[in-house]
């Protein structure tokens, strides 16, 4: 569980998961924090972060996938506990400069409550 420990002391979203920055929590457990956008996207917009600075969806491997796996069951059960279960949700990574990721670290996007636009995916 070293790798909870491993924060990059620039990166905004560890200094919120050390507390450095405030943030509204929606859910935490030893690997994984997950709380709200600072400028939400859709009714519902949640990041769910890692505890260890992975820059992006470019730097999962084998070391790191079940951590990355494990963050897909919180997914699924925070938009069971935000009611987005039976309406439906998105779930997005931005990864490098052509998908405009603002953060350089590993961040998965809940976005729900209203009906998307349909394009991109
Ligand atoms: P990206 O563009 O990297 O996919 O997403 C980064 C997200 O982080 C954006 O939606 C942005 O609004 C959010 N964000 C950036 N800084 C903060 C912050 O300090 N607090 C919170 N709650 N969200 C932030
Ligand atoms: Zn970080």
């Amino acid at each position: 569980m070293s790798d909870v420990l491993r924060f990059d002391d620039n990166c905004v979203f560890c200094k919120i998961i050390k507390g450095d920055i405030p943030s509204t929590k929606v859910y935490e457990d030893n690997l994984c924090y997950a709380f709200r956008d600072i400028n939400p996207q859709a009714p519902t917009h949640i990041l769910v972060v890692p505890k260890v600075h992975i820059t992006s969806v470019a730097e999962v491997d084998r070391h790191n996938e079940a951590l990355v796996g494990h963050m897909f069951t919180v997914i699924a059960k925070i938009a069971r506990d935000e009611g987005l279960d039976e309406g439906g949700y998105r779930v997005i990574s931005n990864c490098g400069p052509d998908a405009c990721q603002s953060v350089p670290h590993l961040h998965f996007h809940i976005l729900g409550g209203k009906k998307m636009r349909e394009g991109m995916v």
